[in-house]
């Protein structure tokens, strides 16, 4: 337990202030612990995996944030059992090494587990709910439960645990045996498709703006980058945040950027699309902390 830790260490964005109290779970009792302190407490908490889809604020949170670091992993058959905790990239790539298909396409997202679920974190048209079976859960009352995938109300980038709040203590997922040298060169493609798309070091939370959902359009979707790139996105900078020269969705931390700065630039780009396609952009990632 730390008093005071700045959260911008924690944070794919680099970006802000501390916490109040910074706890490290690193099995599910001490997941349900530390929730129980803080309700006994009577503090407000946050759990946290990788932060890499967070843009906390300047003065940090006041309140007690829990870092998920569960990170068992469970072999049954065709079947994986892993911690919240755990970091997504590696599970994907042990499956692939195992021989199971199913997440390969998630190959190179940051993040855990339970940063991934609490999304639907997802790309190259596969989604982490595409093979996932069960989890369990841990709510507000500390009260432990498993739930299937019904449960979760999965949709784009969305799932039931941004309302719920609830924690992934573990998931299980169910996949399908097949060749391993195969998989892994799939992986090895999307890794590479990705290397052009994205910064090579930490300093964004990847797309910040969710696509719009557009029925007549091709995969159902208007891409945020697209409208962001003819509106010049690329062009603007507010101090030390910017938008990233390959992507127009993705905002970067130029170095010594601050929330509030990350936070203009995202105002400022909805308020271009806005007036120039009548798109309303929202937000894929979370803001934390406070915000004007
Ligand atoms: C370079 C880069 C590329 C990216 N590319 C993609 C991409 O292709 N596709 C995509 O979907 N996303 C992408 N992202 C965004 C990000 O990687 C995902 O959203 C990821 O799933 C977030 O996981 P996390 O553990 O970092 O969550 P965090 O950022 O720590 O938290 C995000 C949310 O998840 C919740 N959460 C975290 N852990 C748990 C848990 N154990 N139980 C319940 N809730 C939890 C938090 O409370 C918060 O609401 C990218 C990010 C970066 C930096």
């Amino acid at each position: 337990m730390v008093a005071n830790e700045p959260l911008s260490k924690h944070t794919t964005l680099g970006v802000g202030g501390p916490a109040s109290i910074y706890i490290e779970a690193r099995t599910k009792q001490d997941m349900i612990d530390a929730v129980s302190i803080c309700r006994k407490h009577n503090s407000e908490y946050f759990v946290i995996g990788g932060g890499s889809n967070l843009l906390v604020s300047d003065d940090g949170f006041h309140g007690v944030i829990i870092h998920c670091a569960i990170d068992h992993f469970i072999q049954d058959g065709d079947r994986i059992t892993v911690g919240g905790g755990y970091d997504l990239d590696t599970f994907v790539e042990k499956t692939c090494e195992l021989g199971l298909a199913g997440v390969q396409m998630l190959s190179g997202i940051k993040g855990t587990i339970g940063g991934a679920i609490c999304g639907n974190a997802g790309a190259y048209g596969g989604t982490i709910s595409d093979h996932f079976e069960s989890a369990t859960l841990l709510n507000h009352a500390s009260y432990v439960h498993s739930e299937d995938k019904y449960y979760f109300e999965f949709s784009y980038r969305n799932s039931i645990l941004k309302r719920t709040r609830e924690v992934v203590l573990e998931a299980t997922f169910a996949l399908t045996t097949d060749d391993a040298t195969q998989l892994q060169k799939e992986r090895l493609d999307i890794i590479e498709k990705r290397s052009k798309r994205h910064p090579k070091t930490d300093c964004s939370a990847g797309c910040f703006f969710r696509n719009i959902e557009k029925p007549d359009e091709k995969y159902g979707k208007l891409a945020a980058g697209h409208l962001l790139e003819k509106v010049g996105a690329k062009k603007l900078r507010v101090g030390n945040a910017g938008v990233y020269e390959n992507h127009a969705n993705i905002l970067v931390n130029l170095g010594g950027a601050t929330a509030d700065e990350v936070r203009r630039l995202a105002m400022e780009l909805k308020k271009m699309v806005k007036d120039q396609f009548g798109y309303d952009l929202n937000e894929e990632i979370t803001y934390l902390g406070n915000f004007r």
